[in-house]
């Protein structure tokens, strides 16, 4: 691979939604859904040719999902059917013609060899992809952010999932996930009284609602309370009552007062009814994202961000002042994944990241970068870590999008962390949050080096070793 050939096909599939185009463009060509109709035996992907069908809600028309609870795709037959899609329709290239970079979430499990197998099948055999380089999306928006230490939180539709790296790794055993995300706010805000869902709502109607009027009410009515939404009403009760004495003190009347959270939001639902709801029960909604025993007695409050993020924060600085004790081949395993990049501390950085021989994509080069990696960052006591990783909170997914997530997020760290000194980054602009992997995933394909990460070529498959456990 050389400098020249720097245009590559970039396609991150999450499980709301899918975006793809190419490297040397600063935004993609295309954010389509991550799932598709289907009609008969035809297959239909794309936003508005699904919001079309998926309207007339015709009988037999159903809506399939492509990635399971993951996020690594489970439906492979409608993951080719897709990318062909965004090849032929959309970016209008031959797969044959450019190299692809795709993404893949962090998991608390090891990294499935048999997706691994099936994305280099899909690509190499069935698409003809000349060269694949699969990365790790958190940490991609790390190191596209300059930061080889960071506690990515990213908050999406299928839950929030709390990645900790340190020098460029990712800690596998402080992944945190939940299943509280965005689509939980949809089932939730579809539940609401004020709303007439029918009780056997068919698949299409389901996902129609989701892309459209929910979509909608999530961004425009929901809001996240900066403090526990129990103690924000017992806050201002007893503001109130405060502000009552000192009132009927000074004059003797009783004050007309309000609390803050009575204060009405409407909503525009399916441009017929006004839905009017008090501030606390649109609090109430994004509160389940903080603590989902609020929705039901069933889940537990353990799997709320505020403390996913703090497991998240205390296992990191466990496994990684354990390392240092250790030697490093045992602290290898606890190492997901290392990019070449990182091994500089500095990913924009082209000179001092490559190291001898890793443009062969052996697994005996990755397995000692990631010994490397497990060492350096093995010299760390569990305080350094908390520090690290609590001045480079990066804040990323589309349901973060709500209103005051960010401040509730630097609160709750607070609380449980108060001696250390807090950064968080949210990208501000909605529309890059919304696409920040893919651009995060651009970025990496773009650096100048080409070893930054790692390329596989077809005669990698098969003929190449498994990954040492530590990489993908
Ligand atoms: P995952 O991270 O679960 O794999 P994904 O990366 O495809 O999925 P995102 O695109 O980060 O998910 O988030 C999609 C979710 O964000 C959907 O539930 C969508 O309704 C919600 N969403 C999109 N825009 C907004 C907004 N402005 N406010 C609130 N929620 C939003």
């Amino acid at each position: 691979m050389t400098k020249e050939d720097k245009k590559c096909v970039v396609i991150h599939n999450g499980s709301h939604s899918t975006i793809a185009g190419f490297s040397n463009m600063e935004l993609p060509q295309c954010i389509i859904p991550s799932t598709y109709l289907q009609r008969g035996d035809e297959m239909i992907f794309g936003t508005f040719e699904m919001l079309d069908e998926a309207q007339q809600n015709a009988p037999g028309t159903e809506v399939y999902t492509i990635m399971d609870s993951h996020g690594l795709p489970y439906n492979w037959t409608a993951l080719e059917a897709q990318w062909r899609y965004i090849y032929e329709k959309q970016l209008k290239v031959s797969p044959h013609d450019l190299p692809l970079v795709i993404s893949v979430p962090t998991s608390h499990a090891e990294f499935d060899m048999h997706v691994m197998e099936r994305y280099f099948e899909l690509a190499f055999v069935q698409l003809g992809v000349p060269v694949l380089q699969i990365v790790i999306e958190p940490l991609a928006v790390a190191l596209s952010m300059g930061k080889s230490s960071a506690l990515v939180v990213d908050i999406g539709a299928k839950g929030c999932t709390v990645t900790p790296i340190v020098d460029g790794t990712v800690i596998k055993s402080g992944v945190m996930r939940s299943k509280f995300g965005g689509n939980f706010l949809d089932f939730q805000i579809s539940k609401l009284p004020q709303i007439d869902t029918p009780a056997t709502a068919s698949t299409c109607e389901t996902w129609y609602n989701a892309n459209t009027w929910i979509q909608q009410f999530k961004s425009t009515m929901l809001q996240v309370s900066d403090k526990n939404l129990v103690e924000l009403e017992r806050y201002y009760q007893e503001q109130l009552q405060l502000q009552q004495q000192q009132q009927q003190q000074m004059n003797g009347f009783q004050p007309y007062m309000v609390n803050p959270l009575t204060q009405k939001r409407n909503f525009l639902y399916n441009g017929q009814k006004t839905i009017t709801m008090e501030l606390r029960d649109c609090y109430k909604i994004a509160e389940y994202l903080f603590q989902p025993n609020l929705a039901s007695d069933t889940f537990s409050s353990a799997d709320g961000l505020s403390e996913l993020m703090s497991k998240s924060i205390r296992k990191a600085g466990g496994s990684v002042s354990t390392m240092g004790t250790q030697s490093g081949g045992t602290g290898a395993s606890l190492v997901y994944h290392r990019s070449h990049a990182a091994a500089s501390g500095n990913p924009k950085s082209s000179s001092s990241a490559q190291s001898p021989g890793s443009g062969t994509p052996a697994a005996a080069s990755s397995s000692s970068t990631t010994a490397a990696a497990a060492a350096s960052a093995g010299g760390l006591t569990s305080e350094q870590v908390y520090s690290l990783l609590l001045t480079n909170v990066i804040i990323t997914g589309c349901t973060s999008l709500i209103g005051g997530t960010e401040q509730r997020i630097i609160n709750e760290l607070s609380i449980r962390f108060p001696q250390y000194k807090l950064t968080t980054y949210a990208n501000q602009i909605q529309f890059d949050r919304k696409v920040q992997t893919w651009i995060s995933m651009s970025a990496m394909a773009s650096l100048p080096n080409w070893e930054l990460g790692r390329w596989y070529v077809p005669s990698d498959w098969r003929t190449a070793p498994a990954p040492a456990s530590g990489t993908i």
